[in-house]
């Protein structure tokens, strides 16, 4: 349970010479030791500094030595400063402020910022009387909340809230920003995302879209691939992958992947070439990409072109270049659980060839080459300015994720290392991986992942069914011609991954997986 701070419980924290109260210190740090967020109202700081001038002042009154002298409002500013490090500033909004007439206009804005978090995840940390008694379901008391047991401590597939505490000020500001220009749909953040997400890439043209899905939809509508055509991919992918291919009137024909990256088998494309292949469309498979080099070459014998289904691997590098600007079309997607994911729907197209920007920047808003002309059949397919500006606040951060991320797969694995039932996941010497999934692969992983729920420990699987062998695509399926690709599906399992994830967290998972496999 994460606590919001009432002004006395802050200036207990940041005048210990105060009349002493234990409790109150004592409530915060265990809120440190549980993990729980002590959370700040920025409607109160004024309060907050008020209050714990008044304390110094009283303290020296008193006769504290140490204050004696002392410029008491210059200390008590510092003292906050000291104090609010490491904790949550919850923002003051405009509701919060709607009451003037209440006999206690500070509290209503409280409980009215309080009103926005899921009931029972936080409670006013107080020590005032009259507060705990009007409300007994939003605040507790230091000597109440140390009595309490301590909830379970979960662990998190993925984490997006640690992540969001690290970078609130931001996203606040951003997000707000946007509420005041109104430049909902092109707006001039997605302008500054699709700049940084340019250079970063090193792609000539970034295009932000609606979703990954979208934006492999319209990159197949840019190449004219349509009724007739076959594309080449993988049928161990997320279902998209394949269902935009349909989408066009295409057909999607598998190929199988290789055991050890779970990428599709390059050497296996050559075969599967027909007059009616138009383009490949390998998938860059849990964060790794795939042998682009040895795609484009058969691509380029064979005249076809090559779009990557970057959705899970952004930030990924192959032979010194980055994932999404490795082939004719690079793909991404910011659904929230990417390793660059945004607060809802969105993704991009990165490509160097300027006829192709030109034509899918026209294809993302219905065709139109100027306003109300429309040159082709285009979708509405933009990513709107929030979600831009969402990413926009995260990107700061994003490397040092990435890194994070690289970092935790490798002490998994090197956690895992001599268990003899489990494989890790394989990387490429001359490429990275972002781990958009750490996946391992093991027998009996149905049970593994049944045993893992029992303690507490959340997995997932990608994918349990081949594409070839799904109910929609049983048609065009051919299940038994990628054994590999089936044996897969029955021996992955995903561990929990983010840049946040605790060492403590990675060991329970770790031990929770060993123990589960019979070592
Ligand atoms: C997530 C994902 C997509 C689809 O992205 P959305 O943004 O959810 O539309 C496509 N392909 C792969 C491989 C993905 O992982």
């Amino acid at each position: 349970m994460d606590l919001l701070l009432d002004t006395d419980c802050v200036v207990a924290g940041c005048v210990p010479e105060a009349a002493p109260d234990a409790d109150s210190l004592a409530a915060l740090s265990r809120c440190a030791q549980l993990h729980a967020t002590p959370w700040l109202y920025a409607g109160a700081a004024q309060a907050y500094e008020d209050g714990v001038h008044r304390a110094l002042q009283e303290a020296a009154d008193e006769g504290a030595a140490a204050l004696a002298g002392a410029d008491l409002p210059r200390l008590a500013r510092q003292r906050l400063q000291t104090f609010t490090q490491g904790k949550q500033w919850l923002a003051a909004l405009a509701g919060d402020c709607a009451s003037f007439d209440s006999a206690d206009p500070a509290r209503e804005r409280l409980l009215h910022a309080l009103g926005r978090f899921t009931p029972g995840t936080i409670k006013v940390l107080t020590g005032d009387a009259a507060f705990l008694a009007a409300c007994p379901d939003q605040a507790v008391s230091p000597a109440q909340y140390l009595a309490l047991p301590p909830s379970a401590q979960r662990v998190d597939f993925i984490d997006l809230p640690s992540q969001q505490s690290f970078i609130r000020p931001e996203l606040e500001e951003r997000v707000h920003r946007v509420l005041h220009h109104g430049r909902y749909i092109l707006g001039p953040e997605m302008d500054e995302l699709e700049q940084a997400l340019q250079s970063y890439t090193g792609a000539a043209h970034c295009i932000t879209v609606a979703s990954g899905t979208e934006a492999l939809l319209i990159s197949l509508m840019a190449l004219g691939v349509g009724p007739g055509d076959e594309v080449i991919t993988t049928p161990f992918t997320f279902v998209a992958t394949a269902e935009v291919i349909c989408l066009v009137g295409a057909r999607p024909v598998f190929v199988d992947v290789e055991p050890e990256t779970c990428n599709i088998d390059a050497s296996k494309i050559e075969g599967a070439i027909t007059p009616r292949t138009k383009a490949i469309m390998p998938v860059s498979l849990y964060g790794q990409p795939a042998d682009m080099d040895e795609i484009n070459a058969i691509a380029h014998a064979y005249q076809l072109r090559v779009i990557e289904d970057a959705c899970q691997s952004f930030g990924a590098s192959y032979r010194g270049r980055r994932s999404c600007n490795l082939s004719t079309i690079g793909c991404t997607s910011f659904f929230p659980s990417k390793p660059l994911g945004c607060y809802g729907d969105g993704g991009a197209i990165f490509t160097n060839r300027d006829d192709l920007a030109e034509i899918m920047r026209e294809l993302r808003v219905h065709g139109q080459e100027r306003r109300y002309v429309h040159t082709r059949i285009g979708v509405g397919g933009r990513m709107d300015t929030l979600q831009c500006a969402v990413l926009l606040a995260k990107w700061p951060r994003f490397e040092w994720e990435v890194e994070r991320r690289m970092a935790i797969a490798q002490r998994y694995s090197d956690l895992f290392a001599g268990a003899a039932r489990i494989k890790t996941p394989v990387i490429r010497a001359d490429r990275t991986c972002v781990f958009a999934q750490y996946t391992l692969q093991v027998s009996g992983r149905d049970a593994l992942v049944e045993t893992l729920q029992s303690r507490g420990v959340p997995s997932a699987v990608h994918y349990p069914i081949p594409l070839n062998n799904q109910p929609a695509y049983e048609d065009i399926g051919c299940p038994e011609c990628t054994p590999v690709a089936a044996r897969l599906a029955a021996s992955v399992i995903s561990l929990p991954m983010h840049a946040d994830l605790r060492e403590s967290d990675q060991d329970l998972i770790a031990s929770a997986v060993i123990a589960a496999t019979g070592h």
